[in-house]
């Protein structure tokens, strides 16, 4: 059967990696988390002292090129998993510390050239369901199908809170809420791939609509995309 690429961008914690899991899952596409990636190396910019007041782009360059990036799948618990240099760092590169600076270092024009193309030989073959800010306008600007997620800031500042919470990590809703903000506006207003709605996206604001319901609606708009 033909295969396609899903491309779904959106705001920070609109439940895009939720929804692109699952539609993945319906479709066995296999699923990329590229800010996984972008967390990464904001994760690899911390460990080795990079981030100060200022970030040593030259530094943080040549580390990432001596790095192994990639997902391993997790058999036990039906997902994959960012590995580092060989080390699971999924449960690191969710806290706050790493959010707090993840749009600092995707500003950085060779980071974004050095994760574009292995995203790309990641959907080389198609069958992928990829989610970010720029897969539709920049990554795979062919995409057959690409959604743009978006949801009231109160509303996903809510859900990353509980999500976080249940992580065990202390924060405040505040936190929660100005980081979303400060995400949403450095995303939106950088020089280098903006987050933007690409042309041909279908916007989906999910606010009040079930998870179920998002993933059943992609579905169908793929299964008609893979017939036509
Ligand atoms: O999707 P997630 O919230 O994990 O992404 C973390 C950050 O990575 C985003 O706020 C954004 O700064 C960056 N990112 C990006 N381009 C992507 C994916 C993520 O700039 N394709």
């Amino acid at each position: 059967m033909k295969k396609i690429i899903i491309a779904i961008d959106g705001h920070s914690s609109t439940g895009k990696s939720t929804t692109a899991k699952r539609v993945a899952h319906a479709l066995q596409y296999v699923y990329i988390d590229t800010g996984a990636m972008y967390r990464a190396v904001t994760f690899l910019a911390l460990q080795k002292g990079f981030i100060t007041t200022s970030i040593d782009k030259q530094g943080l360059l040549s580390a990432l090129k001596e790095s192994t990036l990639s997902f391993v799948h997790n058999s036990a618990l039906g997902r994959s998993e960012i590995y580092l240099n060989g080390q699971n760092i999924e449960k690191e590169i969710r806290g706050l510390a790493v959010a707090n600076q993840v749009s600092q270092v995707a500003k950085i024009p060779e980071v974004r050239t050095y994760l574009v193309a292995l995203q790309r030989q990641m959907g080389a073959q198609k069958g992928v369901v990829m989610d970010g800010r720029d897969i539709g306008t920049v990554v795979f600007p062919q995409a057959e199908l690409k959604l743009f997620m978006t949801a009231s800031e109160q509303v996903r500042a809510q859900r990353r809170f509980e999500e976080l919470q249940q992580k065990g990590e202390i924060v405040t809703f505040d936190q929660v809420l100005k980081n979303i903000q400060e995400r949403d506006y450095q995303d939106t207003h950088r020089e280098e791939s903006p987050l933007q709605k690409a042309s041909d996206a279908i916007e989906i604001d999910n606010s009040h609509i079930p998870l179920e319901e998002v993933v059943s609606q992609i579905v169908q708009l793929a299964e008609e995309k893979i017939k036509a």
